[in-house]
């Protein structure tokens, strides 16, 4: 067996996962996080509860554009 790519593919996709975990764990904080591209601050819009706009966070010039899950574990 000789997978390679899998195994860098999950790695990636979990730090990637980490990383949205941490910005969105600073962002509800109310920290200022910059984009990691632009250095702009990043901007979060939280998924309504009962409604289909899902939430996202993103930067200015549009480099980083995260959509977060309505499933996302809120309060
Ligand atoms: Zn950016």
């Amino acid at each position: 067996m000789n997978n390679p790519d899998f195994s860098t593919i999950n790695r990636r996709s979990a730090q990637s996962y980490i990383e949205h975990k941490h910005l969105i764990k600073n962002l509800l904080a109310g920290r200022t996080v910059p984009c990691r591209h632009c250095g702009q601050p990043l901007q979060a819009q939280l998924p309504v509860a009962g409604s289909e706009n899902a939430g996202y966070i993103r930067c200015a010039k549009g480099c980083t554009d995260i959509e977060l899950e309505a499933s996302l574990p809120l309060r």
